[in-house]
């Protein structure tokens, strides 16, 4: 049996309880709560200034999510520290200012945490390589 955690994506004009802020420094909403510093934040900035991933302009929040995407499949593949980061936030919820059903960074963040295969430790203890290892420890202990 394994445990699925599901990683959530609460908006936090919702009011319902939430673990990790995922938007942007500028608009934490507690400095202190985790990821008050915007470290999973959009850096492509909607309105007038230049995308730094398409070189266009995005005038609509909902238009820098392709961006967010491309920015963010690149990093997670060259930044490692990142990487760790961001599959840390598998299970929890990941709060943003969006409306709940407003198109949101978190939830490409979301979709990829809980993509990843699940860390090499707790795969261990899963099937039947697991169940034969129990077996023949306990076979050692009987001795
Ligand atoms: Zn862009
Ligand atoms: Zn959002």
């Amino acid at each position: 049996m394994s445990v699925v955690l599901q990683t959530t994506v609460v908006s936090l004009r919702s009011g319902l309880p939430w673990d990790v802020y995922v938007g942007r420094a500028s608009s934490a909403p507690d400095a202190g709560c985790a990821g008050a510093d915007g470290c999973f934040g959009n850096p492509v900035v909607p309105g007038g200034k230049r995308c730094f991933v398409c070189r266009m302009t995005h005038p609509d929040p909902g238009d820098t999510l392709p961006c967010f995407q491309q920015y963010f499949l690149h990093r997670v593949k060259t930044d490692p520290a990142y990487r760790v980061a961001v599959q840390a936030l598998r299970g929890k919820r990941i709060a943003c200012w969006c409306a709940p059903l407003e198109p949101c960074h978190a939830r490409t963040i979301a979709a990829w945490v809980d993509g990843q295969p699940l860390p090499a430790a707790s795969a261990d203890l899963t099937g039947e390589a697991a169940a034969a290892r129990i077996a023949s420890r306990f076979g050692e202990q009987q001795d």
